[in-house]
């Protein structure tokens, strides 16, 4: 044997020795009861995984929570979320495309499922499915869902707050204050037309906003300002029925604050049915004012979703809602894009810790980060619906991504029950085991002469 020989027979032993040490209990092997025969544990054999059943909930909240379990043949479970005030069947018709899969087949899974996917709440299903899909698969490979996507490059994930609104600049700046007592550190203020509708020519016929309407406008700003600080990130969303030389105008009025972003500036259903698609009046507003231009949060998917107000550079930012937007591996796809064109991410979030924690896995690889949304600071049963995750949740503004495998948390059972919206916990889903939609589903046997002219009840080519 010749001293190379030696030595890779030598590092050989070596490398399975580390082996085994590292992984001796995946591959350890029991003795069966008659003896000699010997047996794996089934949790540790991924490539035998199979999904096996998908049911669900729905919390009761501001905007409900519909959440999914997809159950394997192995024990290990994922858990995702539906988008907030979605319905839970939205991804329950998708059952029948998923059982019998291999859920480790992230991208095999979900692509014949895209075509069931669309913008707005119609995004929920898919987009829960893909969150299961990553907690199932971080949970059996050990390793918390972001590495599954991408690299981590922030240990925590900013975090921005919505805030009530009140006709009484005062009361509103006052709201705005107590969030920052929490330690909230990024901002965001309603600001609809409707706040300045009983002051006399505030309002438009159109409910746009007049001159003098916009000046009572930025009073809300300028009293939220005083109480966050100059320099602090502070957001604006829901102005109301905009065209888009509304929007232009509204835009300009708000530039002297330096916000950080004016969202939706054409709002969802209220000029078209889809307006967040449509780049080109995105693109003109963008490009006439400095106030940073937003959108995202109901659009699905890059390709037919982000990808033209990407390119074209028709918005200052972007806003996916992880719910909506295709879950963690089509979100990291649109956060990439963005990036390659030198747009930041906002992201959106009104659901539960559920749909969070996928956010913030995500989020946590995105190197064009900007914050992500919570809507429930005002409910603090909302972190209590989960456990496994250090609470405070959010802590001082910010909060920790977890190292623990998968999303990184469990169901609180007992909570989650005392808020259902409608009686039933993860119930039997039967009536979704067959196809409810799908793009082409042969049904089986029916009576025709076959090839050969003979008659027959079968299924035969033709
Ligand atoms: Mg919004």
């Amino acid at each position: 044997m010749s001293t190379r020989q030696r030595t890779i027979n030598r590092r050989s032993l070596f490398r399975q020795a580390a082996v085994t040490a590292a992984f001796g209990p995946l591959f350890q092997t029991t003795t069966g009861a008659a003896g000699g025969q010997q047996s794996v544990n089934r949790n540790s054999a991924p490539s035998t995984l199979k999904i096996a059943d998908m049911r669900a909930c729905r919390v009761a909240a501001n905007y409900d929570y519909p959440i999914i379990r997809l159950d394997t043949n192995q024990g290990v479970y994922g858990l995702g979320e539906v988008r907030d005030a979605g319905v839970e069947g939205i991804a329950l018709v998708l059952k029948h495309h998923l059982v019998g899969r291999n859920p480790l087949d992230i991208e095999g899974t979900l692509r014949p499922l895209r075509p069931f996917a669309n913008h707005g709440r119609m995004g929920g299903g898919y987009s829960a499915v893909d969150m299961a899909l990553h907690d199932l698969a971080g949970k059996v490979y050990g390793v918390p869902a972001y590495r599954l996507i991408g690299q981590k490059v922030r240990d925590r994930i900013r975090i921005y707050a919505d805030t009530t609104d009140s006709k009484d600049p005062k009361v509103y700046a006052e709201r705005m204050k107590k969030r920052k007592e929490t330690g909230i550190t990024f901002f965001k203020m309603d600001l609809h037309s409707n706040l300045v509708a009983d002051r006399p020519g505030a309002l438009n016929e159109r409910g746009v906003c007049t001159a003098k309407g916009l000046g009572y406008l930025c009073e809300y700003i300028a009293a939220i300002r005083d109480v966050i600080g100059e320099g602090a990130p502070l957001a604006a969303d829901h102005f109301g029925p905009l065209n888009v030389n509304d929007a232009i105008t509204y835009a300009r009025a708000f530039e002297k604050y330096q916000l950080s972003w004016a969202e939706d500036l054409l709002q969802a259903g209220e000029r078209n049915q889809h307006p967040y698609l449509n780049w080109q009046a995105y693109k003109s507003i963008a490009d006439a004012t400095v106030t940073p231009v937003l959108t995202g949060e109901d659009i699905f998917g890059l390709e037919g979703g982000f990808r033209e107000l990407i390119e074209h550079r028709a918005v200052d930012a972007i806003h996916p809602d992880i719910e909506t937007s295709g879950g963690l591996l089509e979100t990291k796809r649109i956060a990439d894009a963005a990036e390659a064109a030198g747009i930041p991410v906002a992201m959106h979030h009104a659901g539960s810790p559920i749909g969070a924690f996928a956010g913030y896995h995500c989020a946590a690889t995105f190197r064009n980060f900007l914050a992500m949304e919570n809507h429930a600071l005002d409910m603090p049963w909302w972190q209590d619906l989960v456990k496994g995750v250090p609470k405070p949740i959010i802590d001082k503004g910010y909060v920790a991504v977890p190292e623990t495998p998968g999303l990184g948390l469990e169901l609180n059972d007992d909570v989650v029950k005392e808020h259902l919206r409608r009686p039933g916990y993860f119930e039997p889903t039967p009536m979704f085991d067959d196809a409810i939609v799908s793009g082409f589903a042969p049904g089986g046997a029916w009576p025709h002469y076959d090839e050969n002219g003979k008659w027959c009840d079968c299924v035969s080519y033709q």
